[in-house]
């Protein structure tokens, strides 16, 4: 079976973590914050926590945003429930946008309408986090300035993001935004098995985020209440999380990070396989404007006129392990408890209907593909 994605770890890879397991220390030592540098100078963001996954990094955005009860979050249903339960981890209330049909991306003129309405009712959210689904950024520039009409915080939830950019940064860089949250699960660009991390270019947020991934602990001097009782000492100042990510993590990040580019040209020039040769199917492909750069995290298409639990079953007997992204967040039985319900959020319903995620990695080899693409052919036509 060809599986959707998979994560490459090679020789150096291995000899980086077995380095640290040798050597250093296996947490808290020199490797995280070596990693967190290497990701400030590839995003061109100020500032970097490494966290234990990109979950861990969307609640610390949220608490360091200053998501507390009472308050709302907004997101979009089509992407995976990390990026809804953040907001009720700190016990605030989750809303949807709707998607747009083509970027499945948030739709700017909903969030538009819904803020203006929300304005009008006195209850506009205190984040909104934006998901760069499949490795393609939303529009920022123009998110941005809604947000900061209404002053709400900004989170990116780019787990599919890095490696991708918008007009001239990169994703992560944070230009457009507050905080932008990374993940490096094995299926995302690079991996650290378990991972993540928070961005920033904010001074202030990067000491909240900071306090939050690490139990709410500094050692600071500076930020102390009262006076230091000397060099042993250290002060809680918030409730915080051990979020810590291990220097064994981090080896194996920090060394992925270096081939981060190879894996998105080979991505890339994968996708641009499957638009050449799917273009005659009665699929939607994937569309890719000039400002963008994808990061291909995921080349999803949309039947046309094929039942999807049709297709999706034959592509898997025929070995081609595609996948579907995603359930929509408010189709969920714990959201539809909390009150959402079918027909509340019909693009992301209708994609959902028809989405199907093909096989994209950087070690697919062009044996495989060409497989993928002949079966897709034989289901279709
Ligand atoms: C993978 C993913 C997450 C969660 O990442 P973890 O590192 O596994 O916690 C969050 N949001 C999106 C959009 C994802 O794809």
């Amino acid at each position: 079976m060809i599986p959707y994605g998979k994560h490459l770890v090679d020789e150096d890879d291995v000899d980086a973590v077995v380095e640290v397991l040798r050597n250093q220390l296996l947490t808290q030592g020199t490797v995280v914050p070596k990693f967190e540098q290497a990701l400030c100078e590839y995003t061109g963001a100020n500032h970097c926590v490494a966290v234990n996954s990109a979950t861990s990094g969307l609640h610390v955005a949220c608490l360091a945003a200053g998501v507390v009860a009472g308050d709302s979050v907004w997101t979009v249903p089509n992407s995976f429930v990390a990026s809804a339960n953040c907001a009720l981890y700190c016990g605030a209330t989750i809303d949807f946008v709707d998607i747009h049909p083509l970027t499945r991306n948030i739709d700017i003129s909903a969030l538009e309408t819904k803020l203006q309405y929300a304005a009008t009712q006195n209850c506009l959210p205190k984040a909104l986090i934006v998901v760069h689904f499949s490795g393609l950024s939303c529009e920022m520039q123009t998110i941005q300035k809604l947000t900061q009409l209404y002053s709400i915080v900004l989170i990116e939830d780019a787990a599919h993001g890095l490696g991708g950019s918008y007009q001239q940064s990169r994703i992560g860089s944070c230009v457009y935004s507050d905080m932008s949250v990374l993940s490096f699960h094995p299926v995302k660009s690079i991996t650290s098995a378990e991972g993540g991390a928070v961005l920033t270019n904010q001074s202030q947020l990067y000491q909240k985020l900071q306090l939050f991934a690490k139990h709410g602990v500094t050692k600071d001097p500076s930020q102390y209440q009262g006076e230091s009782h000397g060099p042993w000492y250290y002060q809680q100042l918030e409730l915080g999380y051990n979020y810590r990510l291990s220097d064994l993590h981090a080896a194996l990040g920090l060394s992925q990070l270096s081939k981060l580019d190879v894996f998105i040209q080979k991505r890339s020039e994968l996708a641009k396989v499957y638009d050449n040769a799917l273009a005659d199917l009665p699929l939607k492909l994937p569309v890719v404007e000039p400002q963008f750069k994808s990061a291909w995290h995921l080349y999803m298409v949309e039947l046309i006129q094929h039942d999807r639990h049709h297709v999706y079953q034959q592509l898997h007997d025929k070995g081609v392990g595609v996948n579907v992204h995603y359930i929509p967040i408010h189709l969920q039985p714990y959201y539809q408890q909390l009150g959402f319900k079918e027909g509340d959020f019909p693009v992301s319903e209708h994609f959902y209907q028809n989405a199907l995620t093909l096989p994209l990695f950087p070690s697919l080899t062009d044996t495989e593909q060409a497989k993928v693409i002949a079966v897709l052919h034989e289901v279709l036509t």
